[in-house]
């Protein structure tokens, strides 16, 4: 171990020889002696001792104690005095120095021993705490959260500048004030004033939360929503000597979650309109080259054509065009609902009637080997609704039902009007192919097709079109379906819906 280097301030000649001597003997290194308090300052400064031994009487202008505060705030040494008077105003100057330990005169080496031992030590844990307390006020000072701590009559003892710039209150101010002046907190939702958390702290010996929808009242009467813990301090169990505040301004953190929200929106955006560009291009592709090979077979077999290939050409012509028609139709609707163009503009109909009739074109058109059975429950099926929007919601769902499922199977269209309740329910009921339970989320996304539907053409954008026009609405939609066995589709729509123009 290395040897401990020390400073002896004496103006008696002998007796400072014979305390380095004694110091020698304890194994301590004598790096000077001095006779007066100037003296020892500049071989203080010079040599760095890690003790200084200093008598409090010494000839000159310098006494002991001038001397040992200068060499403490200056140089950060330790000081032990030597003195031969123990009289209460000797005692109390050399006390405002805080010196690390006294040695009455005369003394053994043992004492002498003792009193630097203890002196050192005590240097040592001195520095070591504070070290640790700039260690925690840096810490306390740079972090974002807020910090505020009291004591436990709930009195601000510390508060950091997070907090500061949050309450309003500056250091100066907030210090030695209690807690319910700078922390007071309202309940957003029901705007009553909160129990302090520092009371409930100092009360229950517990941490607490804050709920949700809480806001501090600054210093100038503006609030802030705000999140918090508050926890005991404890230096025994059982025994709460303050409370800490832990807090930090939620407007902030919901606004970088916002705009992380609104990042991700974009993303999925962007993901969207690649897979849109890619699915419609090829979609468009199937259809082109049918028209391309039936116009080539036309023209190439000329004179030979009979009448009957002549019409299955120009049947599969019109039947490719028929599918690009539908597909552009889908795409324009998209296009227009996602620019938030998408109207409802409700009129007066008869909702029998016009399932009625919906269905006749319906058949018409597709010639589909299903039979569509219509059943009407109410007598009286008048109601407000956008006519157009229901010709997309009906007829993408009898298209699905006709094309997933066995020519022959049975098609259900129920409606009931439900005037208590002021809403329209409609069932689309087929037997068809089902929909697995795991894909059943995920169908009005676009594009998204089930597993069992992959061998079926189709772009995946119908229902995506038939939701947007029960939302436009104001309406809900739901699915029921067993693989196998069919599935039926709900649409509730309210009887008269009136838009709401602000909300367009
Ligand atoms: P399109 O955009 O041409 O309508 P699509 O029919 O594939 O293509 P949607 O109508 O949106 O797209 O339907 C999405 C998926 O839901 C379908 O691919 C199919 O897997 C499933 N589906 C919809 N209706 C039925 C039904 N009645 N029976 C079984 N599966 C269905
Ligand atoms: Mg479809």
């Amino acid at each position: 171990m290395e040897q401990v280097k020390i400073l002896v301030v004496e103006d008696e000649v002998i007796v400072a020889r014979t305390i380095a001597n004694q110091l020698n003997q304890l194994g301590y290194t004598v790096i000077g002696t001095a006779s007066s308090g100037k003296v020892a300052i500049a071989k203080a400064f010079e040599s760095k001792p890690e003790l200084v031994l200093m008598d409090v009487i010494l000839k000159g202008e310098m006494d002991g104690i001038t001397a040992a505060s200068q060499i403490r705030e200056q140089l950060d040494i330790p000081v032990i005095f030597l003195t031969a008077y123990g009289d209460d105003n000797t005692v109390q100057r050399a006390k405002v120095t805080q010196p690390f330990g006294y040695v009455i005169k005369p003394f053994t080496s043992k004492d002498l021993r003792i009193a630097i031992e203890i002196g050192l030590l005590k240097h040592n844990l001195e520095r070591d705490l504070r070290e640790n307390r700039d260690r925690l006020a840096t810490l306390l000072n740079s972090m974002s959260d807020a910090v505020i701590a009291t004591n436990e009559q709930g009195i601000v003892t510390f508060i950091n500048p997070a907090a500061e710039l949050i309450t309003g209150w500056k250091q100066a101010d907030a210090l030695g004030k209690d807690i319910s002046k700078i922390f007071r907190l309202i309940d957003e939702v029901t705007e009553t004033s909160l129990e302090n958390p520092v009371t409930k702290v100092l009360r229950d010996g517990q941490v607490v939360y804050l709920d949700e929808f809480t806001s501090l009242i600054t210093k100038n009467g503006s609030r802030i929503p705000i999140g918090d813990s508050a926890s005991p301090i404890m230096r025994q169990p059982g025994q709460i000597n303050g409370v800490v505040v832990v807090f930090w301004n939620l407007s902030e953190r919901q606004q970088a979650q916002l705009l992380e929200q609104a990042l991700h929106k974009e993303r999925e955006l962007n993901q969207l309109k690649s897979l849109f560009i890619s699915t419609v291009s090829h979609e468009f592709r199937n259809p082109l080259s049918v028209i391309q090979s039936s116009v080539e077979l036309l023209e190439m077999q000329g004179e030979n054509l009979t009448a009957a290939k002549k019409h299955t050409y120009l049947k599969r012509i019109k039947g490719a065009i028929q599918s690009m028609k539908k597909l552009m139709e889908d795409v324009l609707f998209m296009g227009k609902s996602e620019a938030g163009k998408l109207e409802c503009h409700p009129s007066s109909l008869y909702l029998e009637e016009f399932c009625r009739e919906l269905i006749a074109e319906f058949t018409t058109i597709h010639h589909s080997g299903s039979e569509i059975i219509f059943n009407c429950h109410s007598d009286r099926t008048d109601a407000c609704m956008d006519e157009q929007l229901l010709h997309y919601i009906f007829t993408n769902l009898l298209t699905n039902a006709v094309k997933y499922s066995p020519e022959g199977g049975n098609i259900f269209f129920d409606l009931t009007c439900n005037l208590m309740e002021k809403v329209a329910i409609f069932h689309i009921q087929d037997q068809g192919i089902g929909i697995p339970e795991a894909d059943q989320a995920r169908l009005f996304e676009s594009f998204y097709r089930a597993s069992n539907a992959q061998s079926i053409p189709g772009t995946g954008l119908g229902l995506v079109i038939v939701k947007k026009c029960v939302e436009a609405h104001k309406g809900q939609i739901s699915i029921n379906s067993q693989v196998g066995i069919g599935t039926t589709f709900t649409i509730i729509l309210p009887l008269n819906y009136i838009p709401n123009v602000m909300n367009k």
